[in-house]
This record gives structure tokens, sequence and C-alpha cells, in this order.
């Protein structure tokens, strides 16, 4: 009742302020146009119901976070070693005077490092990624883009799954209560979320997948075709648990219990929108790591300052990053991850 009154409110208002505002054409945001010439598609009507919704995504993240305990620290931009488990994309390497530096593609080293000083850290982490040129193609694949990325101390990733439900009930409630007219505008019926969310490991949706006739490897990620199938054949997100071995970083944690498989998820958007989070338990040992590196063919005087500190100990710890993009992209029902973002970098696509 208090959303119908004020839903009636807003229609009154939005009619009055759209009898004002120029007609700014029919711009396709979805559009690789829209992209290059941003400083016309910033001032589209639909942008700003978008960014509006991102505000409100981002507060109750933050929110969400700080009340479970979590404090947010500045995540780095640069440095001498960046996450390499990046499913094919490339680094990008920068000189730093005399030294080459990677911009992060990933912040996963460095909140092992704060976890020794914080027992729950999180952080709006900008990454850079030279995804393929044909991930331009997927719809949800950004070169510049942003993770909520989380680590915290002595918990299993059991726990971190529920604590990704319970982050991803508390924002679609949150958005759901003060964006009421911002959906209503944006045409996006978005359900409240029906926990538990469904949980497949790599095996179960490999073989669910392989039934329906995809080609899909039991030792390797989930090809991006495959991801939207399994995707679209959910209502609500749900978890894929247990990956192989070789199919993530050397930081992934092996099951002592179960050679080969890793402690590990990812948690899937419903209605083909694809992958919101990755994550798992650690691999904190510098010998376990080490073992690691060997196996994916990772050269370990790379990651010199990550193993000194591994060598010196870190704690166990869980943690996993949300895409805030692709998260805007979900709950504002968009076509397109570049709808989702003020200044969207398309892999291959040159634009401010
Ligand atoms: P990853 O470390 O690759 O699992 O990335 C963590 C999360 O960041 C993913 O689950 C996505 O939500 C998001 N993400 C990863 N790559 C991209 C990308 N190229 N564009 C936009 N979001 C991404
Ligand atoms: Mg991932």
């Amino acid at each position: 009742m208090k959303f119908r009154k004020f839903h009636m409110f807003f229609r009154k208002n939005l009619m009055r302020r759209e009898s004002t505002q120029p007609i700014m054409g029919q711009q396709n945001l979805g559009s690789l146009e829209s992209v290059r010439q941003r400083y016309q598609t910033i001032k589209h009507p639909t942008m700003k119901l978008v960014l509006t919704v991102q505000d409100q995504i981002l507060t109750s993240l933050r929110e969400f976070l700080r009340k479970k305990g979590f404090i947010e620290i500045l995540a780095p931009i640069i440095g001498p070693a960046t996450d390499p488990g990046i499913r094919g994309a490339k680094q990008v390497t920068i000189q730093y005077y005399d030294t080459p530096f990677k911009v992060m593609s990933s912040m996963i080293l460095y909140k092992q490092m704060m976890i020794s000083s914080f027992d729950k850290v999180f952080a709006l982490s900008p990454n850079i990624r030279l995804e393929p040129l044909e991930s331009a193609k997927t719809g949800r694949h950004l070169v510049e883009f942003r993770q909520i990325d989380l680590e915290m101390v002595h918990a299993t990733y059991n726990e971190a799954m529920h604590l990704a439900e319970a982050l991803l009930l508390s924002v679609v409630r949150e958005v759901m209560e003060n964006c009421y007219e911002e959906l209503e505008g944006l045409g996006r019926d978005l359900r409240e979320l029906n926990p538990p969310f469904p949980r497949l490991t790599h095996k179960e949706a490999v073989e669910r997948l392989r039934s329906k006739g995809h080609v899909v490897s039991y030792v390797e990620e989930i090809p991006w075709d495959a991801e939207v199938a399994l995707s679209s054949m959910h209502q609500c997100a749900f978890f894929i648990y247990d990956y192989p071995l070789v199919s993530r970083g050397f930081y992934d944690r092996e099951d002592p219990n179960r050679p080969g498989i890793l402690r590990d998820f990812d948690m899937l958007y419903p209605e083909g929108f694809g992958e919101a989070i990755s994550g798992g338990e650690r691999e904190h040992t510098y010998t376990g790591v080490l073992k690691r590196m060997k196996l994916t063919g990772i050269d370990p005087a790379e990651y010199e300052w990550y193993l000194q500190m591994l060598k010196e100990g870190v704690p166990h710890s869980v943690g996993f990053g949300i895409g805030v993009e692709r998260l805007t992209r979900w709950i504002c029902g968009l076509k397109t991850i570049w709808e989702a973002v003020p200044f969207p970098k398309v892999p291959g696509i040159v634009s401010p």
C-alpha cells in the first residue's frame, strides 16, 4: 500500500518532468555507438534511472558489510604482481620507474595481506583486464570494471556462500524499497529472492549442460555460452561449487579430504545473466602455493613479495568478489553491461 501511494506520486511527478524535458532521440543504449558517444548517451533519462539504482546498490552493499563487521579499505591500483586467474584475459603492464608493474586484474593477493591485520575487510576495487575481442559479444564483459571484493579469516566456503546469499537478498530488498520508481521506469519486474539458493557442484552443472547437448569439460571453467544457458534454466540466483583443481587460480584451496576438488564457488544470476560472484577458501601455505604455481605453469619469481609474505605466515581465509556493473545490469534488467556503467570500456572499442 505504501508502495502504491508512492508509485502514484512518482507517476504524476515523472509525467510532469517528462513533459518539460527535451526529447533525447531514440538512442539504443545497448549499441556500441552509444559507448563511443558517451557524452551524448549519458544524458539519456534511462542512464539516470540506472545510475540512481547503482548508487543505491553501492550504499546497500557497503551498509550490509559494515553491519556484518567488515571494514572498508582502499584498493590498490598497481603493483608488482596481480591475479593470474582471469580466464583468457590479458594483464596490463606499465613501467613503474625501472620496474614493470601490473595494473590490478583483481586485488586477491592484497586481500590476503590485509586479513593479517583485520578479520573482515572489503574494498570497491577497480580492475583492468584486456578481455578477448570476442567477449564484446557476450554483453557482460568490460575491460574496466569494479568488484566489491571481500575477505574474512577462519571461515569456510559454506559460510561465504551464506554471506553472498544474504548480501544479494539485502541489496535486492533495499533497491525494491528505495528505487521502486526507477525500476518501474526501466520496466524491470524484480522479484524478491527466495533463499536458500540452489547449489550445484561443478560436476552436476557439467552433467546438466551435457544432457542438453552443450560441450562442457569436467576439468575446466564453464564456457560463456554454457554459463548463459545454465543461468537461463534458473529463476533464482544459484551456486556452482567444488571446481576442479586446475580450473582456477593457485590461491583457491584444494579440499584436503577430496584431492582434485577446490573449496570454491561461483554464484550465477538467473534469467541468462550469468556469473555474479567468484569466491573460495584460500591456499595460504607457502609450500601449497608453490606446488599449485608449478601445476598451473606460473613463474614464482613474479610473485616475490607474495611468496615471502606466505613464508612468514598469513591466516586461513575465505573471500569473494561481486562485479558491481554485472549486479547493476541484472537488477535493472539491462541487455548489456555497458548500459550499467557511466564510462564503459568495451573490449576493442575506443571510447571516452
Ligand atoms: P573473477 O575474478 O574473474 O571471478 O571476477 C570476479 C567477479 O567480477 C565476477 O564474478 C564478475 O562479477 C566480475 N567480472 C569479472 N570479469 C569481468 C569483466 N570482464 N567485466 C565485468 N565484470 C567482470
Ligand atoms: Mg569468476
